[in-house]
């Protein structure tokens, strides 16, 4: 790894909080195999520079919700590849589309490459609440994601009874929560069933959120120079005393044929 990767993975580790053993418990048992955003950020600048990977010949591309928190890890990514293209919108979506993934692939620097993460996110609480997280200066312990858990709502009142009877369709004004309300229709039955509705959320927005992005990937792929890496998960924000954590579930090498070259998943996953 040439030095200066090897210097920003020592600056952006050493602003994190350290790890916690009896909180990674608890974030293991709702998530398992979530790994600490030091892990995380360790191990991909390490598989990435083994592919040819560094901030100067690299674009770095997210899709993460409009939240603050969803920043947390995009900012560290921030220090190891540089400014971001942004894709995402509410609960993560890649609202850019076909035109933002398009216009993002010809600003990959000539012969190089694009690494793209996407997720949805979740919040935990020190003491395991799912679906909820402690934010810096607000004593209210509030949702997260919200927008999610409205969508979430949205689908309750459908299947549970007490969705308002409208002839609405949609305002530009709230254009995006109403798309995710429609994007997580199709999984209100597992929704229904799911032992715990705050975890099952995430996966089902993921899911949706995944073939999302491979459809824009697969139309915009002749645009990608050396080739992209993609990496979807969910991202688990955590209070500001201990670290955040991200759940990868595909982490591929995809050429300009958008054909997967490299299922990168194993490596990232390795004890
Ligand atoms: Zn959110």
């Amino acid at each position: 790894m040439p030095s200066s990767m090897k210097e920003k993975l020592a600056n952006v580790l050493h602003e994190l909080p350290k790890e916690d053993e009896k909180f990674d418990v608890i974030v293991q048992d709702a998530f398992p195999g979530a790994l600490s955003n030091r892990k995380l950020l360790t191990k991909l600048v390490d598989i990435l520079e083994k592919k040819g990977f560094y901030e100067e010949n690299t674009l770095l591309a997210t899709s993460l919700c409009c939240d603050e928190l969803a920043r947390k890890l995009e900012s560290r990514l921030n220090g190891l590849y540089g400014h971001h293209f942004a894709l995402g919108g509410l609960s993560g979506f890649p609202f850019a589309g076909f035109t933002g993934f398009a216009a993002m692939t010809a600003h990959i620097p000539d012969n190089g490459f694009c690494f793209c993460v996407y997720a949805p996110h979740v919040g935990i609480t020190k003491d395991g609440v799912i679906g909820r997280v402690e934010r810096k200066g607000i004593a209210l312990v509030d949702t997260c994601c919200g927008s999610a858990i409205k969508a979430s709502s949205y689908v309750y009142k459908i299947t549970h009874g007490g969705a308002e009877i409208s002839t609405d369709i949609q305002e530009f004004t709230d254009f995006q929560q109403s798309a995710v309300n429609e994007l997580i229709l199709p999984h209100a039955h597992n929704l229904s069933e799911a032992k715990d509705r705050m975890v099952a959320l995430p996966f089902a927005i993921y899911e949706t959120q995944d073939l999302l992005m491979r459809k824009i990937i697969k139309r915009g792929s002749l645009g990608l120079k050396r080739g992209i890496a993609i990496l979807g998960g969910i991202q688990i924000n955590t209070s500001p005393e201990t670290l955040d954590y991200f759940l990868p579930l595909r982490f591929e090498l995809i050429n300009y044929r958008g054909e997967v070259e490299e299922d990168l998943l194993p490596l990232l996953m390795k004890e």
